[in-house]
């Protein structure tokens, strides 16, 4: 039995950490493949006390002025770049990211904790003279308590999507982490408590698919934001919304860089590579398809290069598990009997020391055809298919014909081209010569097609039609009838 290094995860009800489940899950740290912790699978029970601490909390979070909540906020964001290494370790160890990609999490979660601050200056309300004497205002309220579910994937940053804007808006929230990474939602838990947050307004509950399909079903929640696979976004989207909730559910990925000739050809290079290889490829804007129009082997070879320069255990963290690290070997074993050309190859990879860890090293599959599975299904690992075309109208075509949406980019110095791509590319967030296109803040995060499920994106300013909901009031002080045409 393998030393725990982190505490047993607990529930986070009513400002408490509370034991909760009947059953415990191993938290495997993906480097080693060690375990690391424990997580309870909880149920029914601890959703409906989650839920109740959250109701009881609601009445007096959403009757603090905006500007006075979010200087819970301001706290926590200090809080946060105090406690930086540590988070960064502890996002390392469970997710097994490099430090320097955990890092970069952790400070994005800054970025977007500085957002929420900002709202007060954003949610002002509007008001205007609609008739003589008569005005309409609109103001933006809280819609109740709100669940948020996560995926592995960014044990950090995808919870601060959702929690600082959400809370931050007046709502008090139902949190459930991906049983895979839970130890990241304890440690956020802990700091907006020190923070000063009333108890109640931000809970954590743990499990899997039980807990999803309970928040899906609880009367007493009223929108819910999901992140994950396509396949449980469809899912939750189809469940929360059927019982009358309001829904933004984020799904999966099948990112395609148009690659034309004319590119810089280190640049790109590099970009591809590292937007391929970040996070082990185990990103929702990772490239995973290449289309290269015409003569593009010059660039092709300088990647494989630089791909050859990421080496597992050094600068490429692992997989999250080991099923993982099978469905992607598989994908590469299949799409090479299918008659692809692997041109660099991960497959077998082991780092001395970590025998135990799951790792995938790069690799990039020249010669897949758009109907292999490689080409058209999502990964999620340090794998690049690269297709072959001769016109950019084919090249568009491919990337059009995905059932995904999230991320496309363009590799040119051609800005006629770049406004082609930009402009037809049947994706919500586009690059152009930048392989991860993630809009920052205040723009707001979300794709189109079976990667987004819902209205609204995720963050940013779009992302606060799921959090709030205007009120319409129209106000006459004159007393005389017939003054104007409101009665
Ligand atoms: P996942 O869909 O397996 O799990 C996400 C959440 O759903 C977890 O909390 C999990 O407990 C729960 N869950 C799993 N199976 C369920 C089921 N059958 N019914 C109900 N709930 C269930 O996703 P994952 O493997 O944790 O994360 C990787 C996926 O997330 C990838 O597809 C990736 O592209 C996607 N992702 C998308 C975005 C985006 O912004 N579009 C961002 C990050 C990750």
């Amino acid at each position: 039995m393998d030393k725990l290094i982190y505490k047993e995860v607990r529930n986070f009800i009513g400002g408490k950490f509370v034991k909760g489940g009947k059953k415990m899950l191993d938290v495997i740290c993906p480097l080693d493949g060690k375990v690391i912790s424990k997580v309870p699978l909880s149920g029914k029970e601890e959703l409906d006390a989650a839920v109740d601490a959250a109701k009881k909390a609601f009445p007096g979070w959403s009757a603090i002025p905006i500007k006075e909540r979010v200087q819970i906020f301001y706290r926590y964001k200090t809080i946060l770049e105090k406690n930086i290494e540590e988070l960064t370790y502890v996002t390392h160890i469970e997710c097994g990211k490099t430090m320097g990609e955990a890092r970069a999490e952790v400070e994005k979660s800054i970025e977007l904790t500085e957002f929420a601050c900002s709202l007060p200056q954003m949610l002002g309300g509007e008001i205007l003279e609609v008739s003589n004497g008569v005005e309409c205002r609109i103001d933006y309220h809280p819609v109740g308590v709100v669940a948020s579910i996560a995926p592995f994937n960014f044990p950090h940053m995808v919870p601060h999507w959702t929690i600082p804007n959400a809370i931050a808006a007046g709502n008090t929230m139902v949190f459930k982490p991906s049983e895979i990474v839970p130890i990241t939602s304890n440690h956020i838990a802990e700091m907006l408590k020190e923070a000063g947050l009333p108890d109640g307004v931000f809970n954590v509950v743990n499990g899997d698919r039980e807990m999803v399909e309970g928040i899906c079903d609880h009367p007493g929640i009223s929108a819910v934001s999901f992140v994950g696979s396509t396949k449980v976004a469809k899912i939750v989207y189809a469940r929360a919304a059927s019982n009358f909730k309001k829904v933004a559910a984020l799904g999966g990925a099948k990112n395609h860089l148009i690659v034309l000739p004319d590119a810089n050809v280190q640049m790109t290079a590099s970009n591809v590579a590292a937007s391929m290889t970040g996070c082990a490829g185990q990103r929702c804007m990772a490239a995973s398809a290449m289309v290269g129009v015409g003569p593009v082997d010059h660039i092709i070879e300088q990647l494989c290069e630089e791909a050859k320069k990421i080496v597992p255990g050094k600068n490429l963290g692992s997989v999250i598990t080991k099923s993982a690290k099978e469905r992607i070997e598989k994908y590469i074993t299949d799409a090479e009997k299918q008659g692809a050309k692997i041109i660099v190859d991960g497959r077998n990879a082991i780092v001395e020391g970590k025998e135990g860890g799951y790792y995938v090293g790069p690799t990039i599959i020249d010669n897949v055809k758009p109907d292999m599975p490689i080409a058209k299904e999502e990964v999620f690992g340090p794998v690049l298919a690269i297709m072959r075309v001769q016109s950019l109208d084919d090249a568009i075509a491919i990337e059009n014909s995905s059932e995904y949406g999230n991320a496309a980019a363009v590799f040119t110095q051609n800005g006629s081209y770049a406004r082609t791509v930009a402009e037809k590319a049947s994706a919500g967030m586009i690059g152009v010569n930048i392989g991860v296109p993630v809009p920052r803040e205040p723009f707001s995060f979300g794709g189109w097609n079976e990667s987004k499920f819902g209205t609204n994106d995720i963050t940013g300013k779009s992302s606060l039609g799921l959090w709030m909901q205007p009120k319409k009031t129209s106000i006459k002080w004159n007393a005389e009838a017939k003054t104007n045409w409101m009665s």
